[in-house]
């Protein structure tokens, strides 16, 4: 790839903050128009496909796959009992988000933040963040969904919260360039509420999920192969990605994909925006502020602290795109204060780090198809997910107890751990025989919820914390209420009802909610809007105040809807970004 001598004392058309999904698209779609951009990163360039190490098993691991001793991944009990900063007064030398407590800790230890460094106050959170090239991108679980006028027009549908300034219709082009410029393995269904893509090969339902397929179908209801953001036919035009050889390696570790047939931003996005010359990379610049032009009130550029050296640095741009992620965005819209902004860059409104929302998770099911004890083993786990049961509630129907909607990820059959080891009784032979005889015969499924936006959900800047480089960090006002709480019952209920009219046995239900943030789908904290003082943003993701400011990640959504974020985050960014070249060629920003 090309690599470019970063300049600052240059000005560059467009400065970009965050490699993510949201950076790494409008990296990719600035350059295309042939502007220079520079793309600030606080993380490291990891040596990505070291880290992940996607096929190497677990006896050729010093500890299948731990972390070394002395690190700590915070389990669901602590994020309940105790309160943020998680990492405070413990012995452990390094701890992580519940994440790094999945199988493989050792593989993502590089890639998610040390809490240590990291700290934030306030209400329970689990706040899982990736700081690296690509962040969270590099392990995303890449269920690749649409959103639908079901979501754009939700307060049209019921009356509460805001519609977003666009319509299904804006959006469906951008989603169509992301499908085929990243590829996206899925099932048409025709669905009003979830629109199809322009899919590549999909991944095979195995037989316990056909059952249930079948058995839902009964009700109207859909059970469609898991829609993976990942090239299962491959990508001519990009040369850093290989198609799906489904290796069985999706299941084994929190992510992560080493030939990348899984999208991650770098391989998808950067480098080959890198590659067109007019990409400038400068990793390890943790944005700590937006520079205003003190006449204009514009943006002028950033202001980053070398996270090695600690030196503080000005980077400038004729335009500023904050893509650092939700609550980083917020968070650095919030610490951009100034004469002309008082209340934070872009925060005329006093809405940025309010309307916060994401999704609810913990109920759901597991179960057993009996007729599947003892055949022969299939590679279940070789391919990039199981399945997904789009929403049904509130489309047609009116709930009494909740607004909205849920959907459900599940899974089921073989993997590398076989599920029911644990609990399976005996020893011996005999204890062997039994896990494997019955290890593809399981099947389980959790709902992600929408959580609703409210103004009183919000993230401010502490006062008083700080992290590791001296930057204020956010204290979280945030908890669940009414809706989610019984939405979630409802889950619980209805994963049941599914699994026992298809004949599976249901082995356990789950009904507890996971704390606040365990969906890693942060959103809304800068919302968009046609009314400046009820939105940050317009429906370009350009800030009302400062029209040289563009915020393309997930704090730009006005609701959560119940589908996972990452696809649409994308396509708003690209839509956004080609708005923006054309206003900067105009003479308009
Ligand atoms: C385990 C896991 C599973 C997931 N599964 C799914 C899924 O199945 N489907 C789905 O849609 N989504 C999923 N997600 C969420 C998905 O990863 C995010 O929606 C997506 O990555 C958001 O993109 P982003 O660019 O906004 O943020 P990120 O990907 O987090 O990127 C933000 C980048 O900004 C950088 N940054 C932050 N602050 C600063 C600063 N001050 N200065 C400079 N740089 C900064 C970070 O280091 C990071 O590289 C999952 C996430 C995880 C971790
Ligand atoms: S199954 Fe496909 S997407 Fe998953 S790790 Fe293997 S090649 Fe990558």
């Amino acid at each position: 790839m090309r690599v470019q001598e970063v300049d600052l004392s240059r000005t560059y058309d467009a400065v970009i903050v965050g490699s993510g999904a949201a950076g790494g698209m409008a990296a990719h779609v600035l350059t295309d128009h042939g502007l220079q951009v520079l793309l600030l990163e606080a993380g490291k360039r990891l040596n990505v496909e070291q880290e992940l190490r996607s096929m190497e098993w677990p006896y050729d691991h010093p500890r299948r796959g731990d972390a070394p001793p002395g690190s700590h991944a915070l389990s669901f009990n602590e994020y309940t009992i105790r309160q943020p900063p998680y990492a405070n007064k413990t012995a452990f030398k390094h701890v992580y988000s519940y994440v790094g407590g999945w199988s493989g800790a050792d593989y993502v230890k590089n890639i998610l933040v040390d809490e240590k460094d990291h700290p934030y106050t306030g209400t329970r959170y689990a706040w899982v963040r990736a700081r690296c090239l690509g962040g969270k991108t590099n392990i995303w679980g890449r269920l690749a969904l649409r959103l639908s006028d079901y979501d754009f027009k939700a307060k049209s549908h019921d009356g509460y919260g805001e519609d977003w300034p666009i319509a299904y219709t804006d959006l469906t082009p951008y989603y169509d360039k992301v499908d085929l410029y990243l590829g996206i393995s899925g099932v048409k269904e025709n669905l009003p509420h979830l629109p199809d893509s322009l899919f590549q090969r999909p991944t095979r339902l195995n037989p316990a999920e056909v059952k249930l397929r079948q058995s839902v179908a009964r009700t109207g209801r859909v059970l469609t192969p898991y829609r993976a953001g990942v090239t299962t036919d491959g990508l001519k035009h990009n040369k850093y990605r290989s198609k799906c050889f489904g290796r069985g390696a999706c299941n084994r570790r929190p992510g992560g994909c080493d030939i990348h047939a899984a999208f991650d931003s770098p391989t998808g996005l950067i480098y080959p925006a890198m590659d067109t010359g007019c990409l400038t990379l400068r990793t390890n610049a943790i944005a700590y502020e937006v520079l205003v032009d003190q006449n204009s009130g514009k943006a002028r550029g950033v202001a980053f602290i070398d996270s090695d050296t600690r030196k503080t640095y000005e980077a400038k741009g004729k335009v500023v795109v904050l893509a650092a992620s939700t609550l980083e965005s917020a968070r650095l819209m919030l610490l951009s204060r100034s004469r002309q902004h008082p209340n934070g860059i872009g925060n005329s409104s006093g809405h940025v780090g309010h309307n916060f929302c994401e999704h609810v998770m913990g109920p759901g099911v597991t179960g057993f198809v009996k007729e599947l004890v003892g055949r022969p083993r299939t590679l279940d786990d070789g391919r990039p997910g199981g399945f997904y049961v789009p929403r049904f509630r509130n489309l047609k129907d009116r709930q009494s107890s909740f607004i909205r909607g849920y959907g459900f990820e599940g899974n089921s059959g073989y993997s590398m751990f076989p599920a029911g080891a644990q609990d399976a009784p005996g020893f011996g032979a005999g204890f062997k025989k039994t896990v494997r005889d019955h290890a593809g015969a399981f099947i389980s499924m959790g709902g992600f919820g929408e959580v609703l936006p409210r103004f009183e959900s919000f993230v401010d800047l502490d006062p008083e914390a700080k992290d590791g480089w001296g930057v204020p960090v956010l204290r979280f006002h945030y908890q669940f209420g009414d809706n989610e709480r019984k939405m979630a019952e409802d889950m619980a209920v209805t994963a049941r009802e599914m699994f026992e009219a298809a004949g599976i046995e249901v082995i356990g239900v789950d009904r507890e909610i996971l704390t606040e943030g365990w969906s890693i789908h942060e959103l809304g904290t800068a919302r968009m809007g046609n009314d400046p003082k009820t939105s940050a943003l317009n429906q370009f993701q350009q800030s009302h105040d400062v029209r040289n400011l563009f915020v393309v990640d997930g704090s730009s959504h006005v609701s959560a809807s119940c589908q996972n974020p990452t696809w649409t985050i994308m396509a708003l960014a690209w839509r956004s970004c080609d708005y923006l070249a054309g206003e900067l060629r105009k003479g308009n920003l």
